[in-house]
C-alpha cells in the first residue's frame, strides 16, 4: 500500500486524567500507522502544571512552536487544586488560552450528541434527548473575554469598579457565521443564531452580519435568529429543533455547557478548536475533551477515555482530510457502547465495568 505523506500531531497529555486519556489516543494513532499504513509523526510534550513543574511555566515557548508546526493538536486537560494558588500568569489553564489566541483558533466546535445507548444518563426525559444531535460553534477569541478596557479600578467614594467590553467586528462575526454555515450543509442545513440583539449593539450587528453573509452565500441553509436567554431554554424544552447554533464567545460559553448536560455524561464530550485558514487551505486547530482534569479520579485508572477519543475522530475529519477514518472510529465507540462495556462514568445496572485501558482496547478491536 502507498504510504501517505507524514501527518505532524502533538499530543499534550496536560494534568490529571490528561496522560491517562490521551495515552488510549495515541494507541489508536500507533494501530492506525500500522493497520492502514497512515504515517502519522506523534510528538508528545508537557502543558499545564505538568509544564510548570519543570519549567515553572504552563507552556514553554518550545512546545508553542511546536503546536504551530503541528497539522492538529490534542489535548488532554489542564489543572489540579496543586496550581490553584498560583499567580494568575502561571495557572495552568494560562496555557490554554495562550495557545487558543495565539494559534488565532476562533471557532469552538462542540457537538452535543445523545447516543442511543445512554439515554437514561441526561437529566431530561428520554423523548426529549434520543437521537438528539447537535453541533454549537462557539466564537472563541473576541467578545467580553478580550475586549478592551477592561480591569478593576478605584472610582469616588472608596468603591471600585469591575471593567469588560464586549466588542465585535464584521469580520469577527463572519469568519464563525461561515463554519457555521458550512458544518451546517453538511448536516440538516439549519442554524440558529443567538445574541441579545434586544439590549445590545454588538448583538444588533451580529444578527445583522449573520443575516447578509447567509442571504450572499448560503441560500441553501435555513438561519433562524435567537435571543441567547431563549435559546438557553430552548435547549431545555425541545433540543431536538437545533441542528447548528452559532453564538459569541460569552453566550457560547454558557449554551455549549448546557447543551453538554443534556448528553448525560462529561466524560464523552469531544471538542474542536479551529483557526483561519491560510492559502493552501490549511489551518490550525486543537482538539480537547470537554471534561477537565478530573483530580477527584486521576491515577486510578477508571476515566473514560471516550471524548478525547472522539476529539481526535473530529481531528481526523476537520484537519487530516481523513473523513472515513473519523467515521470508522466514531462507528467503533458506538460498537462498543453497544455492547455494553462501560467505564465507571457511565455504569449502569447490568452493563460491564471497563477500564480506561480495557475501553481503549475495545475501541481498537472494534476497528479492525
Ligand atoms: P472536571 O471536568 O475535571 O470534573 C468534573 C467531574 O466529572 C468530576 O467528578 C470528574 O471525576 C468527572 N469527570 C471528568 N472527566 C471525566 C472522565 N473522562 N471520565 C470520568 N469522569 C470524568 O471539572 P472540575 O472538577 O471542575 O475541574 C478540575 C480541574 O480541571 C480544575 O483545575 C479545572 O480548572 C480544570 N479544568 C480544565 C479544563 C481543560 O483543561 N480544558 C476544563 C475544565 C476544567
Amino acid at each position: 500500500m502507498i504510504k501517505t505523506k507524514k501527518r505532524k500531531i502533538l499530543l499534550l497529555p496536560g494534568d490529571g486524567v490528561g496522560p491517562e486519556v490521551i495515552l488510549e489516543v495515541k494507541k489508536i494513532i500507533t494501530w492506525l500507522n500500522k493497520k492502514k499504513s497512515l504515517d502519522f509523526q506523534i510528538d508528545e510534550d508537557l502543558v499545564g502544571g505538568a509544564s510548570y513543574e519543570k519549567h515553572k511555566n504552563p507552556i514553554t515557548d518550545e512546545v508553542f512552536y511546536k503546536a504551530l508546526e503541528s497539522e492538529a493538536v490534542i489535548l488532554g486537560a489542564v489543572g489540579g487544586p496543586k496550581w490553584d494558588n498560583l499567580d494568575f500568569s502561571k495557572k495552568p489553564e494560562r496555557a490554554l488560552l495562550k495557545l487558543r489566541k495565539e494559534l488565532k483558533l476562533f471557532a469552538n466546535l462542540r457537538p452535543a450528541i445523545c447516543f442511543k445507548q445512554l439515554v437514561e444518563a441526561s437529566s431530561l426525559k428520554p423523548e426529549i434527548v434520543s437521537g438528539l444531535d447537535i453541533m454549537i460553534v462557539r466564537e472563541l477569541t473576541g467578545g467580553i473575554y478580550f475586549g478592551e478596557p477592561r480591569g478593576i479600578k478605584p472610582i469616588e467614594n472608596g468603591e471600585r469598579k469591575g471593567i469588560n467590553t464586549h466588542t465585535y467586528t464584521s469580520s469577527e462575526i463572519i469568519r464563525v457565521a461561515k463554519v457555521a454555515f458550512e458544518l451546517a450543509q453538511k448536516r440538516n442545513k439549519k442554524v440558529t443564531s443567538c445574541e441579545k440583539s434586544n439590549v445590545m449593539e454588538a448583538g444588533v450587528l451580529w444578527r445583522e452580519e449573520v443575516q447578509k453573509i447567509k442571504d450572499s452565500d448560503y441560500s441553501d441553509v435555513e438561519l433562524n435568529h435567537m435571543l441567547a436567554d431563549n435559546c438557553a431554554m430552548q435547549l431545555l424544552r425541545n433540543p431536538k429543533q437545533f441542528d447548528v447554533i452559532v453564538t459569541d464567545n460569552l453566550f457560547g460559553d454558557m449554551l455549549s455547557d448546557e447543551a453538554a448536560m443534556l448528553t448525560g455524561s462529561l466524560g464523552l464530550l469531544p471538542s474542536a478548536s479551529l483557526g483561519v485558514k491560510d492559502k493552501n487551505g490549511k489551518m490550525r486547530s486543537m482538539y480537547e475533551p470537554v471534561h477537565g482534569s478530573a483530580p477527584d479520579i486521576a491515577g486510578k485508572g477508571i476515566a473514560n477515555p471516550i471524548a478525547t477519543i472522539l476529539s481526535f475522530a473530529m481531528a481526523l475529519r476537520y484537519s487530516l482530510e481523513l473523513e472515513k477514518e473519523a467515521d470508522n472510529l466514531e462507528k467503533a465507540v458506538q460498537k462498543v457502547l453497544d455492547e455494553g462495556l462501560r467505564t465507571k462514568d457511565i455504569l449502569s445496572k447490568g452493563k460491564k465495568e471497563v477500564s480506561t485501558s480495557q475501553m481503549g482496547d475495545a475501541i481498537i478491536s472494534k476497528l479492525k
